[in-house]
């Protein structure tokens, strides 16, 4: 199989994965491989606790790496976070998890990368703008290009709060309007702010509220993968 540019294939116990050429290169929504749970530590399924034995054959789930019988990890599914090239053995539990994570990598990531047209304001910016925003191929970087160019490292998002607004005025049903980004940028200490809202007169509204709440999704997933390796 041809890797493509920047990517290399590696073999690891569980199956065969597409990684980035440097480490400096990984996405950002990047799962580390769990470290199995030794097969001599594991007399029974850690799930539904029934005894392995000649028949009862011991497997691990790729996603957490639990001793598990056939019957709770039969499952093989698609897990794009850890770069597995082909589907992969999960538990039931992290198949729930892997399948809710189809959206994304179907359709979310693409809508990221193609961008949208926002209103910017920040305190970097001196007058709010409209810019169009993207996310890197690398998955790594926000750009956002109007008068002004930014860029926004992915992990350096310290957090990020929805904008909603209520569809006319006196309505209790609210709709999202935008989202205010916390991020810090390299070599300086102090956080800044960015609030990227969908523009009052778009005919691009979709697609903005898309990017949206897909870059919203990318932002959780960067703190779960960062809180994993923390542990
Ligand atoms: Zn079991
Ligand atoms: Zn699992």
């Amino acid at each position: 199989m041809a890797s493509p540019p920047g990517k290399k294939l590696v073999r690891s116990g569980s199956g065969l994965r597409m990684v980035a050429q440097s480490t400096a290169l990984t996405s950002p929504f990047t799962l580390e491989e769990p470290r199995w749970i030794a097969d001599k530590d594991c007399d029974h399924c850690m799930q539904c606790k029934v005894k392995f034995d000649f028949l009862k054959r011991k497997h691990h789930c790729r996603r957490c790496g639990h001793c598990l019988c056939e019957s709770c990890c039969s499952l093989r599914l698609p897990l794009p976070r850890m770069s597995f090239v082909d589907p992969v053995r999960q538990c039931k539990p992290c198949s729930a998890r892997s399948r809710f994570e189809e959206d994304f990598y179907g359709s979310q990531l693409a809508s990221l990368q193609r961008g949208a047209s926002l209103q910017v304001s920040g305190d970097v910016l001196d007058v709010p703008q409209t810019m169009t925003c993207k996310l890197s191929n690398n998955q790594r970087f926000l750009y956002l290009d109007g008068a002004s160019h930014l860029e926004v490292e992915i992990v350096r998002i310290e957090t990020v709060e929805m904008e909603m607004e209520a569809f006319e005025p006196g309505s209790d049903q609210q709709h999202l309007a935008g989202i205010m980004l916390k991020h810090g940028i390299l070599g300086q200490p102090a956080s800044h702010q960015l609030c990227l809202r969908v523009p009052p007169y778009s005919d691009e509204r979709q697609r903005a509220l898309t990017w949206l709440s897909a870059m919203q999704q990318a932002v959780l997933f960067t703190c779960e993968a960062q809180s994993a390796e923390d542990d």
